[in-house]
């Protein structure tokens, strides 16, 4: 069981937390548990990491420290009584290892990837100890570890990295056979690198932490508790009349947190895929629903269309003029993006007119500008620009591609809204996404949702 950010956000979640974990218990199973740090917590961690990295003079990170310790130690003394002397204690030695970080960082003037890594793992630091202590204040034996000494290797890619397979017997030693006796409780988020080093899985990336643990106790199901009812047929955010879906695939879930449905880490499924794990979205507080399940099968749905999601945070990079007579440029941009470590979503190529258009997350510009540049000084190409101002709607479902008259249907839709399409992509089978100005961005998900009903049951 994983239990995100919101669920351990506060007293009232982490006793929600614990009756769902004594229920499940009581019930005879051995559960495992990975918990995100408490709601907000790495984002403020990490923007003081970046205000005093990026500082000139010298600043002090205590007020976030005590913060973090007002936050953390009241809600400890709320939900473990009996444990607060012990767990304070901690608590308290972890802020000090954090503040010294920081102030680490202040002084050398300097955040590097790795240490950037080893601070923000430590919401989960914090937040484990606490929902560890809970479960022991209601007799369930347990202990709190971190993602390294649980077993969780991973390759070196500070920031995003990729867990590896030697993860799994260890995780089995250290974690499943503990299950007998004890319900562990994992930190989230953080595994660490064959030299040791700290790494982090990416933003959100306890859903990932939750599936590798899973995989390597082999576990009968994977269960993500969060804060909706199940995965939806959009954002509830953006769209209110959003609904549950029961069951969907492997496949179309990773195309669809892929292209920005946040309710699960988009690398999250592919250790239960592997194992063949379902797994479930449920929501923590309205335990009685019964979510969504993740499985192989890709037909258990009549809908031809399943989701639809939206990513503001997306760029197109339109670039032309490529060298006449000279072959083999798309490669040498591709490679250069790659090795500035810009990921593509979308490419756009039409080759008559010698243009590419490619889609990015807003915040690679800077590495992508760089790798484009090169390639114009080499005469490659002659020109190329970004558009900040454009959204990613994709739209989601395994019965897509087998219907004929889908694209035209979803295109129409959007006609009949007024929208432009600046851009198409035909990702897979299960996927068709498209680019549209900022504005149009939440009108064109509404627009598809409408037209393919989304909102209503099924018959
Ligand atoms: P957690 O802290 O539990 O990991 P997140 O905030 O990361 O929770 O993810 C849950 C949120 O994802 C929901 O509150 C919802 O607003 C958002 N979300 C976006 N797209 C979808 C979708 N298709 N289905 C369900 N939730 C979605
Ligand atoms: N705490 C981490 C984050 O905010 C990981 C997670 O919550 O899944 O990105
Ligand atoms: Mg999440």
């Amino acid at each position: 069981m994983k239990f995100g950010g919101t669920s351990v956000g506060n007293t009232d979640a982490i006793l929600k937390v614990v009756d769902i974990i004594k229920k499940s218990h009581d019930e005879g199973n051995e559960i495992a548990v990975v918990v995100s740090a408490m709601t907000k917590v790495t984002d403020q961690i990490i923007a003081e990491a970046e205000r005093i990295g990026k500082a000139n003079e010298k600043v002090s990170p205590s007020e976030l420290i005590e913060t973090l310790r007002e936050r953390h130690l009241s809600t400890l003394k709320a939900v473990a009584p009996d444990f607060v002397d012990e767990v304070t204690e901690h608590i308290n030695v972890r802020l000090e290892r954090l503040e010294n970080m920081l102030t680490a960082v202040n002084n050398l003037r300097e955040l590097t990837p790795r240490s950037r890594d080893y601070i923000i793992s430590f919401g989960e630091k914090l937040s484990a100890p606490i929902v560890s202590a809970a479960l022991r204040q209601i007799g369930i034996n347990s202990f709190q570890v971190s993602g390294c000494d649980a077993g969780i290797l991973t390759d070196g890619v500070h920031g995003s990295a990729t867990a590896l397979p030697a993860s799994y017997p260890r995780i089995a030693e250290r974690i499943g056979s503990k299950l007998k006796d004890y319900v562990p409780v994992i930190q989230g988020f953080a595994g660490c690198s064959l030299e040791g080093a700290v790494t982090t899985l990416g933003r959100s990336g306890s859903d990932y932490s939750g599936a590798i643990i899973g995989a390597g106790i082999d576990a009968d199901e994977i269960i993500i508790w969060t804060d909706v009812d199940g995965v939806m047929t959009t954002d509830p955010r953006m769209i209110p009349e959003a609904r549950v879906i029961d069951s969907i695939s492997f496949i179309e879930m990773m195309e669809m947190s892929y292209f920005g449905a946040k309710v699960i880490h988009s690398r999250a499924l592919l250790p239960a895929m592997e194992k063949n794990i379902p797994v479930y979205v449920r929501n923590t507080f309205n335990p009685s629903h019964p979510g969504t399940v993740v499985n192989r099968d890709t037909h258990a749905d009549k809908r031809i269309v399943k989701s639809v999601s939206l990513i503001k945070t997306s760029s197109l990079v339109i670039i032309s003029g490529f060298a006449a007579g000279r072959p083999g440029i798309a490669g040498e941009i591709f490679t250069a993006l790659a090795q500035a470590g810009v990921n593509v979503m979308l490419i756009s190529q039409g080759s008559s007119e010698l243009n590419i258009s490619l889609v990015i997350i807003d915040d690679q510009i800077p590495a992508a500008s760089k790798a484009l540049e090169g390639i114009k000084q080499k005469g490659l190409i002659r020109y190329y620009a970004f558009d900040t101002d454009v959204n990613i709607v994709s739209v989601v479902g395994a019965g897509m591609m087998g219907t004929p008259g889908t694209l035209g249907r979803i295109f129409k839709s959007l006609g009949s809204a007024g929208i432009n399409v600046l851009m198409i992509s035909q990702g897979s089978e299960v996927n068709v996404s498209f680019v549209v100005s900022e504005a149009n961005g939440p009108r064109a998900v509404r627009a598809i949702h409408d037209e393919y009903q989304l909102d209503k049951e099924d018959d």
